[in-house]
């Protein structure tokens, strides 16, 4: 039975120190975005995907999973009450949204908790290519695994992304991020350390299908807005030795939406695919379809919108 939720403007949260989230990682988290749309209106992108990918993850992590009413009620409230920190929308800044599901009973035990807390918190962040779409280098990395062939990869739960520091942190030190393949061969693509990735040759968006990757909701979008425009999709498995026959490459997520991709390196064999130092034509094309729905610059047509009462 979850209480009614509240605002308040103390950031830290008492948790016992033998709390299950503490001690097991037993928690669950999301992001989400708003945005000032073009009519002044406030939008929150899709949350309703959000409220289902927590419950996944809530049940993969032996939670009590937050009805899909209640986190947008929450996701609300919090923006509501911090309306005034929501980007004007000239900027190309947004209002992040942060859902957080964690177990709270203590236990020493090593078991699941009876009790857990949902909050929200909420900060404004600056457009992701302040100056015009960048490009960026991606390394793929055989010696670290993001999860495990039948681990909690497809889940957005905290311990995927403090066992992939050891990966991603040396590679953003170099300027780069980190492209994973599937833990059982190294043989196929998964995803970045945060988000998705989907190459372009002919026409066509291809991006992995694997149990193990995150089913991001920007990839969801892409996949939508290529059938709309003709652009054919497949999600299938993508071998490390297929890189070089794509024309295109970007990761895919909340963040930046896309985030073309300059070349990966193959540090293992010393191969690097070059997919160029701009954007490709057709993430262009991707690029501006989501953020003219985001911004409301165009009909939503499919209904991603998540409009505010007049703030
Ligand atoms: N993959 C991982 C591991 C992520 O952390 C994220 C970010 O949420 C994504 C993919 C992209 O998902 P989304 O498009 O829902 O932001």
């Amino acid at each position: 039975m979850w209480s009614k939720p509240y605002a308040t403007t103390d950031p830290i949260i008492p948790v016992h120190a033998a709390a299950t989230a503490l001690q097991y990682a037993q928690q669950a988290f999301e992001g989400l975005k708003v945005y000032r749309t073009v009519d002044g209106k406030v939008s929150i992108f899709r949350p309703e995907m959000n409220a289902r990918r927590m419950q996944q993850s809530a049940e993969a992590m032996y939670m009590a999973p937050v009805p899909t009413d209640l986190f947008i009620e929450a996701c609300e409230l919090a923006v509501r009450k911090n309306i005034d920190y929501l980007p004007p929308y000239e900027t190309g800044a947004t209002l992040y949204i942060r859902p957080i599901l964690f177990g709270t009973t203590p236990k020493v035990g090593v078991s699941p908790a009876q009790e857990f807390e949902f909050c929200v918190v909420v900060t404004p962040i600056g457009p992701y290519f302040p100056a015009g779409f960048g490009t960026t280098p991606f390394i793929i990395n055989r010696h670290v695994d993001r999860a495990a062939p039948l681990g909690t990869g497809q889940w957005k739960v905290g311990g995927n992304y403090a066992s992939s520091f050891r990966a991603t942190e040396p590679a953003h030190e170099q300027g780069m991020g980190v492209l994973f393949l599937d833990s059982e061969e190294h043989k196929y693509l998964d995803e970045c350390g945060g988000a998705n990735i989907f190459l372009v040759k002919d026409n066509t968006y291809v991006t992995p299908l694997s149990q193990s990757i995150l089913p991001s909701i920007i990839n969801d979008s892409l996949m939508t807005l290529c059938r709309d425009l003709g652009i054919r999709v497949e999600q299938r498995k993508i071998p490390v030795a297929e890189l070089g026959t794509f024309q295109e490459a970007a990761s895919c997520g909340t963040g930046a939406a896309i985030s073309p991709i300059s070349r990966i390196i193959d540090p293992d064999n010393g191969t690097i695919y070059e997919y160029g130092n701009e954007a490709g034509k057709i993430c262009q094309r991707l690029y501006q379809a989501i953020r003219d729905i985001q911004y409301a610059r165009v009909p939503d047509t499919h209904g991603w919108c998540h409009y505010m009462a007049a703030q």
